[in-house]
């Protein structure tokens, strides 16, 4: 079993984050350390460590994630002109956290995606 995060205390409003959505299933909220104008990170409500521990029961969380990232996307305005989607995982991966998180970056061209 993994050990909760920080994330985890977030969705609980534990601790304070500014959150921009939540229902049933996701968490959204501004990236702490954001990377570009628009940085939102999409969680899933259970703790699932990293992209290597996704079951099929899973495929609901990350299905609204995706399109709850979307919607975010056009609620910043962001969408027309184009954003990037990313999930890091493990070391090589660049994760930092061990709840996963698709990162919502846009707002300036993001330029290479390998960098
Ligand atoms: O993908 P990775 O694990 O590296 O990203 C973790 C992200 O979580 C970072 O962008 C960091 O700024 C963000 N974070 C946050 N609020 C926290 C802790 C981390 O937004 N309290």
């Amino acid at each position: 079993m993994a050990e909760e995060t920080i994330f985890s205390k977030i969705i609980r409003k534990e601790i304070p984050a500014d959150i921009v959505y939540q229902d049933d299933l996701v968490t959204a909220f501004r990236d702490i350390s954001p990377q570009a104008p628009h940085h939102l990170l999409v969680i899933p409500n259970i703790l699932i460590a990293t992209m290597n521990d996704v079951s099929e029961d899973d495929e609901r969380y990350l299905g609204r994630m995706m399109r709850v990232a979307a919607d975010l996307a056009k609620q910043e305005g962001i969408a027309e002109d184009g954003y990037r989607l990313i999930v890091n995982c493990n070391a090589h991966g660049g994760q930092e956290v061990y709840h996963i998180h698709l990162h919502l970056v846009g707002g300036k061209p993001l330029g290479p995606m390998l960098s």
